[in-house]
């Protein structure tokens, strides 16, 4: 599933098989997919997966607005539980009151697929409309980028309050999911890894200017050089507001000039 994926070919006297080239740092749209056959079991590597609703965030609100509707792909299918990939080729009841996922004609539990043409992700909507409309939410699932591309530049650390995602501004003005691991989110002011994640984060792209926003594959657990005043202002619930994080804000944070 990785965009490098070179396919066999012989060099000289040497045949070389399939490779994965992996390098996130130069490379956007790439995703790495986990499958174990045996247990059928289909989940992204690297990427974290989301799941929120728009909740009045003017940043969900713009992300939504560039998504196009696509046909359902393999990585839509990782995205929902395994039986619930059907409903993703089920329409809405507002295309057809006699849709599988329609409820008595007017309720609704379809699941609607859209990519992001930015960072080519894919995005499913689980539609909830209760019989006769009284209740109706979308959901989004999606993947975070491991990555900014290439070409790129940080603008803005983006805490988004209402829809509860960090979020990525470039240079170009271009809204990305800030990249995260799947298994290491970022958090504020709650206990668990979410907050020493996001500390984490901080740090790289205060010490990298800008440059270091990418996920770190590596893993490797670096605690004890954390930052007080960085660490002090993301296990603060007070931080929890949104706001958009500069370059310079974020130094202040680690300078300890900048406060919850
Ligand atoms: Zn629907």
């Amino acid at each position: 599933m990785d965009s490098r994926t070179r396919g066999a070919r012989t060099m000289g006297r040497h045949k070389v098989d399939l490779q994965l080239a992996y390098e996130p740092r130069e490379e956007w749209a790439h995703f790495v997919l986990h499958i174990e056959p045996e247990g059928g079991h289909v989940a992204s590597a690297f990427n974290r997966a989301l799941s929120f609703e728009e909740r009045d965030s003017p940043y969900v609100h713009e992300w939504l607005g560039r998504l196009r509707s696509c046909e359902p792909t393999a990585l839509h299918c990782a995205l929902v539980e395994k039986a619930k990939i059907p409903r993703l080729f089920h329409p809405c009841v507002y295309d057809d009151k006699d849709s599988p996922a329609a409820v008595q004609r007017s309720g609704c539990t379809c699941r609607q697929t859209w990519y992001d043409p930015e960072f080519g992700l894919p995005v499913v909507g689980e539609h909830y409309r209760t019989v006769g409309g009284a209740i109706e939410t979308w959901t989004y699932l999606t993947y975070t980028p491991l990555a900014l591309r290439a070409n790129d530049t940080f603008e803005a650390l983006i805490v988004d309050a209402q829809a509860g995602q960090y979020w990525i501004r470039t240079g170009d003005g271009i809204l990305a999911l800030a990249p995260q691991d799947r298994l290491r989110g970022f958090n504020i002011g709650y206990g668990g890894g979410g907050p020493t994640e996001l500390a984490r984060y901080i740090q790289r792209i205060v010490a990298s200017r800008g440059r270091d926003t990418g996920v770190d594959v590596t893993r490797r657990h670096r605690d004890a050089d954390l930052p007080r005043h960085i660490h002090d202002w993301v296990s603060n619930k007070a931080a929890a507001v949104t706001a958009e994080l500069t370059l310079e804000d974020l130094a202040a944070i680690q300078r300890g000039h900048r406060r919850a």
